[in-house]
């Protein structure tokens, strides 16, 4: 397509779409909150070599905030954002929160055990405000491929599954964590941190590394590592720890049986929360 399109009604996005759709057109979808760093580049980057057009869309979406502060703190730079991605987007969906909800909606999501830990229990109605905003977008841009990150390790694992459940003809494509020099994990929220604090988040990413050499590697052992790094940091205020299947993300006793096993971690740091995640197998 030449030159990129900002759209921001659905209306206009379903148009534009059926029109590129009926020219036998692939399209790659990157669903973002803006404030885009190189971690949102590397999925837009993906879809633009997979897809002939790649479609982003910029919505800090309500209904996945369980805190007010969250919400309101939540960086918005939308000038940088588009100067940072123009070269691999095509059309930039960036609707009001009245196009999206014109009344509150409603939909109600059962991901089961999925939604039963972690992000799940600490973020009570995240994942469903997650469902919401995704299969809405999902219906009216009807993507070839859609792009996210293993940073939001169990947000991926629900997205699979509302795949499943609902039979959409989407591939769900998972792309590795980008990471700062220091290892932390690159997020919006991270613009929120003090220079100081920034240094200090890098070694949630160190612990974690170092976790996956500890010998014997048991679940144990890993977790009491873990557990005790992190307390070193008297800043860090940690939400969980778990040592969990890949697949079904319950928290495993033993890294035998299990095809997959992932370590994800939630901490505070003052009043960012951050999340990280590594593989043990
Ligand atoms: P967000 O704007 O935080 O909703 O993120 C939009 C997409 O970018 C999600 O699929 C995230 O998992 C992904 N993402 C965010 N940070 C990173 C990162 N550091 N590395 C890879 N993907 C990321």
């Amino acid at each position: 397509m030449a030159g990129l399109l900002i759209i921001e009604t659905v209306e206009e996005l379903k148009d534009v779409l059926f029109r590129i759709r009926s020219n036998g057109k692939s399209i790659g979808f990157v669903p973002t909150m803006g404030a885009l760093h190189d971690g949102h580049l590397s999925l837009i980057k993906r879809a633009h070599d997979e897809t002939e057009v790649v479609v982003c869309s910029i919505f800090v979406n309500p209904t996945q905030f369980n805190q007010m502060s969250d919400l309101e703190s939540y960086p918005k730079t939308p000038e940088q954002d588009i100067a940072k991605i123009e070269e691999y987007v095509d059309i930039v969906f960036m609707p009001t929160q009245a196009e999206i909800y014109p009344e509150p909606p409603s939909e109600k999501f059962d991901f089961g055990q999925l939604e039963k830990v972690m992000e799940g229990t600490s973020r009570p109605g995240h994942f469903n405000g997650v469902a919401t905003i995704v299969k809405r977008l999902f219906d009216w841009i009807n993507p070839d491929k859609a792009y996210f990150g293993e940073k939001d390790f169990q947000q991926l694992a629900i997205i699979r599954q509302l795949v499943k459940d609902n039979n959409l003809d989407v591939q769900i494509v998972a792309c590795p964590i980008v990471r700062e020099s220091n290892g932390l994990a690159m997020s919006s929220r991270n613009r929120r941190l003090t220079p100081e604090q920034f240094v200090l988040a890098g070694n949630i990413a160190r612990i974690l590394e170092a976790s996956t050499r500890i010998t014997p590697c048991t679940v144990q052992n890993v977790k009491e590592f873990v557990n005790n790094e992190l307390g070193k940091y008297p800043d860090f205020r940690l939400d969980y720890f778990e040592i969990a299947d890949e697949n079904t993300l319950q928290p495993v006793a033993d890294f035998n049986g299990h095809d997959g096993v992932m370590g994800c971690v939630a901490i505070y740091l003052g009043d960012v929360r951050l999340i990280d995640n590594i593989r043990y197998k």
